[in-house]
């Protein structure tokens, strides 16, 4: 039998957290034939409820859960981790600043970058859902000098995946006819959804939908304040979905994209597209041998790039903030 993966998942007992924990332990994040081992990470008044959760997982009996280790320590938490789901953040409260949002987050980034640069595995990969998740991942990142920075990434999937749902609605087909669909930029009301490179059944997306207005004025609005709908009609914030797309982005990133298709996540730039180097933004990428990389020589409109560029400008806003504040 093989070694269990060490899975480190903050903010355990949380909404996320309870629809993400029993898909990891049932083996949807990593496949069927890897053992997990789950090390939850909560902050001190929630480690009672982050103990009612492993109640339950241990009451589903998984084949594949090794064990469960709960802790208010980042230190323990991130010990040998292979896999990292940085879940737990400090939401914008009524009246928050920017930088105060900004500033909480990074007391609870900075001392996780610096646990995983101490005590995870050589092979640590961290996915940061936390909002604002870029940056979030930008900070921990930055405290991490020891772990590659392609290591760290920052979860745009939700936003694509329900990109993919409205395109095939208006369309008329399913999910299974679309591929290479993916978002650029901060996941943020700013972010952009790519008709343009997009595929339905090997036909431009853009060019199968033929109503620029449809793309530019409902698609692209829905698909980035699809948050906001979801909270409105079900009175709390969308969890399985996103716990679906966390999923969705480790499971391709350690077991690779499919031929002929992308995906997207926020990883490090290196500069293409014109985004400056080292900020954490979404691309469309692939992925084998478990590393995502961004697919490069696309052609991008004058549309593309300047939505593009609206959404990279706030990352640069956001990344410039942190730096004022000591955070990178
Ligand atoms: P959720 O589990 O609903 O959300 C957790 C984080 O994910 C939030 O920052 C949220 O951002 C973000 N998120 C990203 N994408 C989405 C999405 N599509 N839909 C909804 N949320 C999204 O929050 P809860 O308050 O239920 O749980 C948070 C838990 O984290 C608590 O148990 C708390 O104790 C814990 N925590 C742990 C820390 C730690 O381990 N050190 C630090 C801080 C908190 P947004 O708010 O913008 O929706």
């Amino acid at each position: 039998t093989r070694t269990p993966v060490n899975v480190t998942v903050t903010g355990a007992a949380g909404q996320i957290g309870y629809a993400l924990l029993f898909r990891i332990a049932s083996g949807q994040l990593l496949g069927q034939d890897t053992p997990v081992r789950l090390k939850l990470l909560e902050i001190t008044p929630a480690l009672k409820a982050a103990e009612g959760t492993a109640m339950e997982l241990d009451d589903c009996a998984f084949p594949l859960l090794s064990g469960i280790d709960i802790t208010d320590d980042p230190n323990v938490a991130f010990d040998g981790a292979n896999i990292a789901l940085l879940v737990g953040a400090r939401p914008r409260t009524k009246g928050m600043e920017r930088g105060d949002l900004l500033e909480a987050n990074g007391g609870i980034f900075k001392p996780q970058g610096e646990a995983i640069n101490a005590h995870a595995a050589d092979d640590i990969r961290v996915l940061v859902v936390g909002n604002p998740a870029n940056t979030n991942a930008l900070i921990a990142q930055s405290h991490a000098p020891d772990v590659p920075a392609e290591r760290f990434t920052a979860m745009t999937r939700l936003d694509q995946n329900r990109a993919y749902s409205q395109l095939a609605k208006k369309l008329g087909v399913t999910v299974n006819d679309i591929k290479k669909l993916a978002i650029w930029g901060n996941h943020s009301a700013t972010q952009y959804p790519d008709l343009f490179h997009a595929e339905v059944n090997g036909k431009n997306a853009a060019e199968a939908v033929s109503d620029q207005a449809w793309l530019a004025d409902t698609f692209i609005p829905t698909v980035a304040k699809r948050g906001a709908a979801i909270i409105e009609a079900r009175g709390a914030s969308s969890a399985a979905s996103a716990a679906n797309a966390a999923i969705d982005h480790v499971y391709d990133w350690v077991n690779g994209t499919a031929e002929g298709d992308w995906v997207s996540a926020g990883v490090v730039s290196d500069g293409s597209y014109g985004v400056p180097d080292g900020i954490i933004s979404s691309f469309p990428v692939t992925s084998s041998g478990g590393n995502y990389e961004i697919v490069k020589g696309l052609d991008l409109d004058e549309f593309s790039r300047a939505k593009i560029d609206a959404s990279v400008a706030e990352l640069v806003e956001e990344r410039d903030a942190v730096k004022s504040l000591g955070l990178i």
